[in-house]
């Protein structure tokens, strides 16, 4: 195998066979392969593609570069969650342990903040003391012992993709269909599933914004999953808004503990009810979407997924007190009340824009590693479509201090659009792939 050979085939059009591919990307790993090598190939992926036998090629090898997670003793259905991701998306922290209060083992692996997007890591590192990197031994156990357990990508999983994530990030390869979708599925294929759940966002707040690009993603994605033998499903749902009324980490942790005991905005409820009953599908325990989402919830209704809350969050180190009690949670010393500057009809929350005011905010990070401030971010009182008067509260922003709280307020102040008519609205649900 000569790699340069192999970078320009690609570049070429050509569909480089199973056995040399897979020879390319093991000299990357070993070494042989060099960072400039691999950067060249991914940009002539960006630009020709890969053909399903490439693609399959590249997921193999990905998982195979770490540990694949062998749970077949635990006495229940695995089924995961993923979401492209979004702003305001907290549905990880109420959906695992309601789903896990079913009857059904949910390991998940999650992600950090990327882009103007949260992450379910920092969300949850706002709990004191939470830990997230447990390892591989005593994820599973929490799992056994709980139902659910929710870390980070450990360095045992998929190392390839996060050595390729690492470069894409900065070639400008990341915007690319397969590469994603290998990316994606390498680490839940990785987690020894049986079921997996993709939420695939559209809207300006996604990741990919384009219906078009969104549901290629998402059947790629189920391709892979149901190739390897997991029942996948995935679902696209809106993100031309934010989800729920809560941006920034600890106020995020404190809107699914809302959830959680039955309360909570609707439309987060709606959707975490929803991919319960999908995941519950997914992994056979219940044999209908309508009996799922009834029996989800009630789950969440009598205080059974606010317990595997806490016995989630006290095996992995966090103070359950601070879940309970809220007086006991730190707030941002700053709050400062933005009004709508005129009467008429919210036309528009922006997700991009509060999601880049959360940033600034501190909320997020503008550096790999940075420290984040997980009291920051806003709280919105309205949605598209609300009627409103000049003066009244359109959110609450909360800062650190007193210049930072005036930046978000004009933040908030221009994300969201008042006007004379109501606008078009994506509706929650907009498709299913189901492979
Ligand atoms: N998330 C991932 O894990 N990988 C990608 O390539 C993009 C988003």
């Amino acid at each position: 195998m000569i790699p340069g050979r192999i970078i320009e085939r690609k570049r070429d059009g050509e569909e480089i066979a199973g056995v040399e591919l897979e020879a390319f990307l093991r000299g990357y790993l070993d070494g042989s392969v060099e960072e400039y090598q691999m950067s060249a190939f991914l940009m002539a992926v960006v630009f020709r593609g890969a053909t399903d036998a490439e693609l399959a090629t590249l997921l193999e090898v990905m998982i195979g570069s770490g540990a694949v997670l062998d749970l077949d003793h635990l006495p229940g259905p695995r089924v995961d969650k993923h979401s492209t991701g979004g702003v305001g998306d907290k549905v990880s922290l109420p959906l695992a342990p309601l789903v896990a209060s079913m009857g059904v083992f949910v390991p998940m692996m999650s992600g950090r903040g990327l882009g103007h997007t949260g992450g379910t890591l920092d969300k949850l590192e706002s709990i004191p003391g939470f830990r997230t990197d447990l390892p591989l031994d005593r994820f599973t156990a929490v799992l056994e012992e709980v139902g659910c357990a929710m870390i980070g990508q450990t360095a045992e999983i998929a190392p390839l993709d996060r050595r390729l994530y690492d470069l894409r990030s900065v070639t400008g390869t990341v915007p690319c269909i397969p590469l994603i979708a290998a990316s994606i599925m390498s680490k839940k294929l990785a987690e020894g599933l049986n079921g997996l759940v993709l939420d695939v966002k559209v809207g300006e707040g996604a990741f990919l914004p384009e219906f078009d690009r969104a549901i290629e993603l998402a059947r790629t994605m189920v391709r892979l999953g149901r190739a390897a033998g997991v029942t996948t499903t995935a679902r696209l749902t809106a993100m031309d808004r934010p989800l729920g009324r809560a941006i920034g980490n600890a106020l995020e942790v404190e809107e699914s503990i809302d959830c959680l005991r039955g309360g909570g905005p609707v439309d987060l409820r709606t959707l975490v009810l929803e991919l319960a009953a999908e995941m519950c599908v997914a992994g056979g325990s219940e044999s209908s979407m309508d009996r799922a989402r009834s029996a989800a919830a009630r789950a969440l209704d009598d205080g059974r997924a606010m317990e595997v809350m806490e016995r989630m969050v006290a095996a992995q180190g966090g103070d359950v007190e601070w879940l309970r009690d809220p007086s006991r949670r730190d707030v941002a010393p700053e709050r400062r009340e933005v009004t709508a500057p005129r009467s008429g009809i919210v036309a528009r929350v922006s997700p991009l824009a509060l999601g880049h005011a959360t940033i600034a905010l501190g909320g997020g990070r503008r550096r790999l590693g940075e420290a984040i401030d997980p009291r920051v971010g806003f709280e919105l009182a309205v949605s598209p479509g609300d009627e409103v008067r000049a003066g009244d509260p359109i959110g609450v922003v909360h800062a650190a201090d007193e210049s930072s709280a005036r930046a978000g307020a004009r933040a908030l102040e221009s994300a969201v659009v008042v006007a004379d008519e109501r606008a078009p609205v994506l509706d929650l649900f907009l498709d299913r792939v189901a492979g």
